[in-house]
């Protein structure tokens, strides 16, 4: 008998996967997880039904979460993620000679588990003794963190739960306090086709907390729609403009750097309305 996994993207619309084998599947004290084998994605996690990563794309999603901020800052040594318990987008971070610390804070210490046990390619960098993963509310530590932090990353699940916070003004004002003077952040932003209110109260709020407020996108096979957006916020360091160090990625390259800026028409008017 086939299995069969369907994320309902939209009230009206799904992903479906062919699975092979259910690795996990149960509720921690804060969502429902389980790590389950496709027979197109490779392993994937899902979280309240929806899907986080897999094996075959999540390269894209990781690399464009990092290197944008991590090119585009000169010198980042003290990095943060908040979220992002797989550990995909601190593996990427890693590989930044500069980066002497990696703070990984993430909510629900299951999600970090689950990931080093069945998603070893993807938490591998979790070992680097550049890490500590802290097992607790990111809107408290960004809260407590004061000019500390060269790069933010906000690999956030949707803003349902406790992640609804990771989308909120006072949010982004505690991140611009806990970066350093000349500090970059990306929070991961959803998707253009399905969430353009989301897109555009977040472009908001980080511009009014942030001096240069931009956004760019990749494009991601199992998200919503495939066309994902991330937000950046910078105190002084363009965004766009990359620094060129030399990185082994599978997605990113300095060309797609600048080309992710390079909005459609549909998106740059959502923008445009906020200005
Ligand atoms: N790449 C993914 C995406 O866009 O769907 C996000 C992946 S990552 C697994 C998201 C993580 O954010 C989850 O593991 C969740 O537990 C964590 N999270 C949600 N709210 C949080 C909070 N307030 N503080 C820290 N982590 C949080």
């Amino acid at each position: 008998m086939e299995l069969w996994y369907t994320e309902k993207q939209t009230p009206d619309l799904g992903i479906t996967c062919l699975i092979t084998e259910t690795l996990c599947h149960f509720k921690t004290p804060f969502q429902d997880l389980a790590v389950i084998d496709t027979v197109q994605f490779g392993r994937m996690l899902v979280l309240d039904g929806m899907v986080q990563t897999t094996e075959k794309d999540e390269f894209v999603y990781h690399e464009m979460i990092s290197h944008i901020a991590m090119q585009s800052h000169p010198n980042p040594q003290h990095v943060l993620v908040i979220g992002g318990g797989d550990g995909g987008a601190i593996r990427e971070m890693l590989k930044y000679d500069t980066v002497e610390t990696a703070t990984l804070v993430e909510i629900d210490e299951a999600v970090v588990e689950m990931s080093k046990k069945y998603l070893p390619t993807i938490s591998a960098g979790l070992a680097d003794p550049r890490v500590t993963v802290l097992v607790e509310d990111g809107i408290e530590h960004v809260r407590q963190s004061v000019g500390k932090y060269d790069v933010i990353l906000v690999d956030s699940t949707e803003p349902v739960g406790p992640a609804i916070g990771l989308f909120a003004e006072e949010f982004y004002t505690n991140i611009y306090r806990a970066l350093k003077k000349d500090g970059i952040f990306v929070a991961q932003t959803e998707s253009p086709f399905f969430n353009s209110d989301l897109i555009r109260n977040a472009y908001a709020r980080v511009g009014r907390v942030f001096p240069l407020a931009k956004l760019y996108l990749a494009s991601i096979p199992t998200y919503p729609s495939g066309l994902w957006s991330f937000t950046v916020g910078s105190k002084c360091y363009d965004p766009e403009e990359c620094k060129e160090k030399k990185v082994q990625t599978k997605y990113y390259n300095h060309q797609i750097h600048r080309g992710a800026f390079c909005l459609p028409n549909f998106v740059g008017e959502l923008l445009e309305e906020e200005k």
